[in-house]
């Protein structure tokens, strides 16, 4: 079967591709510039990609671009937006990518009736911000939204950028009689296949690369390998709907400070949280919709050793 993946060249991305090469699929792969070696290198090094994976040259604001890459596919997945923390722009470097470059590529799907399904990275950024108080009983499922008020209150543009994109899909799937079916993965982790380093395995550098504190912050964790196969199940399990958040826990800097120290004890890990405020609280994920996917939920203690060994073997860390 023939599909599409948006933005293939990213960490997450390049797993799906990985895995739905593996599969057996034949792959449309789009990227901003497939001249740019470093960024493409990986993808066509993949196991099947000489004989089933293309590379096109799409950007999420050019009009109709996505139109001839997804006719003739039977699922697209759509993972390209900027991961991206420090903007000078919110609106031109996050929130315009995100959702209208979404729409962009929804667009495309409904023109060409061989699409039969969308899957979309989205993310717990889309579920859990928001006003409702936090604490290790809370748990947090596929019904929460994040509130756009609140991110933009506190300036968190990503978080934003994420929420209005998944609202902005699921308006235009209804209208549009669009099967959509939507991935939420917390920060994600484990092995990098790309060049470059992204956000989420920059996070885990930071900690193992001298710093002196943690930030007192509290995430959900996950495995890119549980992130890409969830995209491909979701595609593939006819009955699958709605949104599937992925967390296989939901923990404090500090903790993940005591993990890399177990597994690293000649590291520098910082020991004390940037500031002296009380720990933000954890807090639960849901994963009964996610095990419908039959996801294996790779242990958090695995992921960032995987993590640390590939930025070692990538020459980010030594
Ligand atoms: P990467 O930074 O590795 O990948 C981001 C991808 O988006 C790249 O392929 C990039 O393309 C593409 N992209 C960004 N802006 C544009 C644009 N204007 N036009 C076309 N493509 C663009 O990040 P991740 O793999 O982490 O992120 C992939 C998806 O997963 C995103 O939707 C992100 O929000 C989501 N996500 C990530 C999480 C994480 O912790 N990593 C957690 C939850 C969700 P190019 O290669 O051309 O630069």
């Amino acid at each position: 079967k023939l599909v599409c993946v948006t933005g293939a060249a990213g960490y997450i991305a390049s797993w799906i591709v990985k895995f739905l090469l593996e599969r057996g699929y034949t792959v449309r792969a789009t990227v901003r510039n497939p001249n740019d070696h470093t960024k493409v290198e990986h993808l066509l090094k993949l196991e099947g990609a000489k004989e089933r994976l293309h590379l096109f040259k799409a950007d999420l604001l050019g009009e109709n671009s996505f139109d001839s890459i997804v006719e003739g596919c039977d699922g697209v997945f759509h993972t390209a937006s900027p991961f991206i923390i420090n903007v000078k722009d919110p609106q031109a470097d996050l929130l315009d990518p995100a959702v209208k470059g979404t729409l962009n590529v929804l667009k495309s799907c409904v023109k060409s009736p061989s699409v039969k399904r969308v899957i979309l990275t989205s993310s717990v950024a889309a579920v859990a911000y928001n006003k409702r108080p936090k604490s290790p009983e809370v748990v947090v499922d596929e019904t929460w939204w994040s509130d756009p008020d609140y991110c933009r209150e506190l300036k968190l543009w990503y978080l934003l950028s994420k929420t209005l994109a998944e609202d902005a899909a699921w308006k235009f799937a209804k209208e549009n009689d669009l099967d959509l079916v939507v991935v939420n993965p917390a920060m994600v982790v484990g092995p990098l296949l790309q060049a470059e380093l992204n956000t989420s395995a920059a996070i885990i550098l930071n900690l193992i690369n001298g710093s002196e504190t943690f930030s007192n912050d509290t995430y959900g964790w996950i495995n890119v390998k549980d992130v890409a196969n969830a995209h491909i199940q979701a595609y593939e399990i006819a009955s699958a709907s709605g949104r599937y958040c992925l967390v296989e826990r939901v923990a404090h800097y500090s903790e993940l400070a005591r993990i890399l120290r177990d597994q690293y004890p000649t590291y520098q890990i910082p020991e004390k949280s940037a500031d002296d405020k009380p720990y933000v609280p954890t807090f639960q994920v849901s994963k009964e919709k996610a095990k419908t996917l039959g996801i294996e939920f790779i242990p958090l203690e695995v992921s960032l050793r995987e993590t640390v060994e590939t930025l070692k073997e990538k020459n980010f860390a030594n």
